[in-house]
């Protein structure tokens, strides 16, 4: 039950996180995406990832606690163009640090706004997850924002992308609607029973 999560802590660096015991499935994507907005649907809380963040501001990796052993990790979001390129490239490295090392990580939950998917750092995340086979599922977000067949042919498009790497599934996902929740949890569940 995603309703149990619990802020547990946030940290800037790896070495601050919590004991690497148990598993873990982080969220990641570009600014703006609607990962804070996805992370309060599936929790059903409104403050558990704070929607409007300070660009600019060193942003940390947030650790909810589901029980004991589970966690849902919110990674900081990438690509915001007016953060100074200095703040990027440590945004990244501590990301990388995070990706590359991180043992309890079981699966990634990449959101990209179905109207702009695929961008660089997209790619990069989904390619680095399918060389070290890592499972992602994508979730194309605000897909309220299209119409239903519009979004369904974005779907095929993201799934078509990704059809020689067969740990990424794809779903469209809207916040407000609550459209792909089942789904998300579904996946979630499979992750963490592993
Ligand atoms: P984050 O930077 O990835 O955490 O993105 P946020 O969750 O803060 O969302 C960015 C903006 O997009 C906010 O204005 C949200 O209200 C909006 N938003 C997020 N998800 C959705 C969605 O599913 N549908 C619509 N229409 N707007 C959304």
């Amino acid at each position: 039950d995603y309703r149990a999560a619990s802020y547990l802590k946030s940290s800037p660096t790896l070495a601050l996180c919590p004991p690497d015991q148990g598993l873990e499935v982080a969220f990641a994507g570009r600014s703006n995406a609607g990962k804070s907005s996805a992370l309060n649907a599936l929790t059903e809380s409104s403050k558990l990832a704070r929607t409007s963040k300070t660009p600019g501001r060193t942003q940390m990796i947030n650790f909810f606690e589901l029980d004991q052993y589970r966690r849902l990790v919110d990674l900081p979001g990438y690509g915001y163009a007016k953060v100074p390129e200095a703040m990027k490239i440590e945004w990244q490295k501590h990301l990388d640090e995070y990706l590359s090392g991180r043992q309890s990580l079981c699966g990634i939950v990449l959101l990209m706004d179905i109207r702009h998917p695929l961008k660089e750092f997209d790619l990069t995340l989904l390619n680095w997850a399918h060389s070290c086979q890592l499972p992602a599922h994508i979730l194309l977000t605000k897909a309220d924002k299209l119409k239903y067949g519009a979004a369904q042919k974005a779907l095929m498009e993201v799934r078509k992308h990704c059809k020689a790497m067969p740990a990424v599934s794809v779903q469209c996902f809207s916040a407000p609607k609550g459209t792909g929740i089942p789904e998300l949890t579904r996946q979630l569940n499979q992750w963490f029973s592993a």
